[in-house]
């Protein structure tokens, strides 16, 4: 009988599905390099550059959330990596986002535009217009960290798709819960799993991925030629992690729609962020391809210090980099010099009580003064 269910309810259930009496309910972490291989290597598993059985279980999970396949990454960079030295060589152009993770760029700038790749940047918001002729590879990253910018991603694929390129699409902000650029056109989705997919601040991971598993190819040979490999440790928190994704992003998710509407309504806010808000620029397109806004809410205070001193008075605000964790976090995004006001905030909610963290953020506010 085939499952019509959901896909959450099915990643829940993956494991459990194929098990025999007696077997462990929960995920062992096979804690093996090599595997027993007498004589011709046939066997499936052999050595954990090639492949892990931990590992591969948390990637069938990711792959029913995607509705592809998905490939594991110890970092969320490492597998953005992958795609890059998996595709471009010299000669080809990339177009990559102007505003979203500045390491990308970095990435691209350090190892790419000397070896001859060109590089061309478009801020996020204009990527459904930007020229893409002669590109190979086109990345997006919507909502945009941390400027909460947000394009069209079908109307970017079919263009990218028209100038004879490759859609690569980072959702780290958004996790395919709330949104599925694989279904909207994109040919690969790139995420750092470290954020919201594992959720609990413990862990680095990423993943790509996509429904032609031919795309894949390259992605792999660099993983197992690089060396790029996840440990069944890690994968186990991301598989852990994962399991409770929905539900911790309903919370956080409207944890961040309350917050975003208390800023905007408190005098000493100059300035709000969150695709949820109907008065938002991004929130026409974002309703239209997202189902749920995000844990991130960017706003603005009068300067930085204005902007320290809410974030070091909130009992309920761990000062960290980072998002997509249990607890809220904040930070002055000005200190990695982001393109920013200098009193911007950009606050990833936590899963606390939606009421406690309202009245903390308009009490903290209120004391400034
Ligand atoms: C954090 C992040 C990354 C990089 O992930 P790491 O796991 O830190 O390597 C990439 N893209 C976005 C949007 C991110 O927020």
């Amino acid at each position: 009988m085939t499952d019509k269910s959901s896909p959450v309810s099915r990643l829940l259930h993956h494991r459990t599905q194929g098990l025999k009496k007696g077997d462990p309910v929960a995920l062992p972490i096979m804690a093996s390099s090599t595997f027993l291989l007498p004589g011709e290597p046939d066997g499936s598993h052999f050595y954990g550059r090639n492949g892990n059985p931990t590992v591969e279980e948390t990637e069938a999970e990711i792959g029913i959330l995607e509705g592809g396949e998905a490939v594991l990454f110890p970092s969320g960079m490492a597998a953005i990596a992958s795609v890059f030295f998996g595709y471009l060589r010299p000669g080809d152009t990339v177009l990559v986002h102007a505003d979203g993770y500045y390491n990308v760029r970095a990435l691209l700038a350090a190892q790419f535009a000397p070896m001859g790749v060109a590089v061309r940047t478009c801020p996020t918001a204009d990527m459904a217009s930007a020229d893409m002729s002669g590109c190979r590879l086109v990345m997006i990253e919507t909502p945009s960290n941390p400027g909460l910018e947000v394009c069209d991603i079908a109307a970017v694929a079919e263009r990218a798709h028209a100038a004879g390129a490759l859609l690569v699409a980072d959702n780290t902000t958004a996790t395919p819960v709330c949104q599925q650029p694989l279904d909207l056109g994109a040919d690969l989705v790139v995420m750092a799993d470290t954020k919201a997919m594992a959720g609990h601040s413990d862990v680095l991971s990423g993943h790509v991925a996509s429904r032609n598993t031919s795309l894949l190819e390259p992605v792999k040979t660099w993983r197992r030629l690089a060396g790029a490999i996840v440990s069944p440790f890690d994968a186990y928190l991301l598989h852990r992690g994962i399991a409770t994704l929905e539900l911790r992003l309903s919370r956080a998710n409207a944890n961040a729609l309350a917050c975003a509407e208390a800023l905007r309504a408190h005098p000493s806010v100059l300035d709000v962020r969150y695709p949820g808000l109907t008065n938002d620029p991004s929130h026409a397109v974002a309703s239209r391809q997202m189902n749920g806004f995000g844990p991130i809410v960017s706003f603005t205070l009068a300067n930085r210090e204005t902007a320290e001193k809410f974030i070091e008075n909130n009992p309920l605000i761990v000062p960290a980099t980072s998002f997509g964790g249990v607890h809220t976090s904040a930070e002055c995004r000005i200190r990695w010099g982001d393109t920013v006001p200098d009193g911007f905030v950009r606050l990833a909610c936590g899963v606390e009580p939606k009421d406690d963290l309202v009245s903390s953020l308009t009490r903290t506010l209120n004391s400034l003064g």
